[in-house]
């Protein structure tokens, strides 16, 4: 049996504010010395994750880091039974590693959609998206990357993070996914959280109850062609992302592609982020 895990920040238990989840490199302000505390409790909880699919009976083991910079794991603190995606700019970013082969992925670290209260540190992807729609649904991150899954097959059958990004996963996917709450929002920087030993021992079970579930859960696949609208923060970045062939203006902030299948989807949103981000300054 062969597992991905696509391994966020933002959802880990302890973590609540961005000083504690901006890579040095990246912060725009002095080094956040609470950073290097943050991703030792990352990567407990991938490992947590790791152990829960080792019981489960997973031969090979991917784990794609998926938050800011994709290289907050540091390798040789991972479980070496498994491999590391590291790296950003990677085709189908959060998904990378997916295809046919894998039997099963788990999400760790997760967080609720933009906009969303009580959801801590809620974004999509990045902090001037508000809002993705699959037609009338609102969708996160969770969501784009389900997709990505489903067009291979492959359902998601674990999510920890908080417990908005937990229900929202669950509401779209379906409550065979297991779901691992290992913080409660009380603010987008406020929660009330579980300690890490606990929500770690919670995710080992959680993968691998998840993990035994799999063949009952099924691949998350919307129903094609799908329309996805995009809401940005400014016209100008709307006015970059239309440059992507096949997108159209929505509204004064906002635009619509069609998606024909979940990796189509994936990539034409990457590139979309990627021509958009240039009106940020
Ligand atoms: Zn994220």
């Amino acid at each position: 049996m062969k597992v991905l895990i696509s391994a966020d920040m933002e959802g880990t238990a302890g973590v609540v504010v961005w000083e504690q989840v901006i890579p040095p490199d990246l912060a725009k302000r002095p080094a956040p010395a609470e950073y290097e505390w943050a991703r030792n409790l990352m990567v407990a909880e991938v490992n947590a994750a790791i152990r829960g699919a080792k019981a489960a009976g997973a031969t090979e083991i991917i784990v794609n880091e998926s938050h800011d910079g994709m290289r907050n794991l540091r390798p040789g603190d991972l479980d070496p039974d498994a491999w590391l995606i590291s790296g950003s700019r990677k085709r189908l970013g959060m998904m990378c590693g997916i295809d046919h082969s894998v039997d099963a992925v788990i999400f760790t670290g997760y967080h609720a959609r933009a906009g969303t209260p009580n959801g801590v540190l809620a974004h999509t992807w990045t902090d001037w998206v508000r809002d993705v729609r699959f037609g009338d649904t609102p969708v996160g991150e969770y969501g784009l990357n389900a997709a990505v899954a489903g067009h291979f097959g492959v359902p998601v059958v674990m999510v920890a993070g908080d417990e908005m990004a937990v229900r929202q996963t669950q509401e779209l996917l379906g409550d065979e996914v297991v779901g691992v709450i290992v913080k409660y929002g009380l603010g987008r920087t406020a929660a009330r959280h579980m300690h890490p030993e606990r929500a770690c021992a919670a995710i080992m079970e959680g993968a691998q109850e998840g993990l035994r579930r799999k063949d009952r859960i099924r691949p998350y696949v919307p129903k094609y062609p799908l329309p996805v609208t995009v809401t940005l923060d400014t016209a100008e970045a709307v006015d970059l992302a239309l440059l992507v062939p096949g997108t159209e203006r929505a509204g004064d902030t906002s635009l619509r592609y069609v998606a024909e299948n979940g990796e189509e989807l994936m990539l034409r949103w990457q590139l979309i982020i990627a021509a958009a981000s240039g009106a940020v300054r």
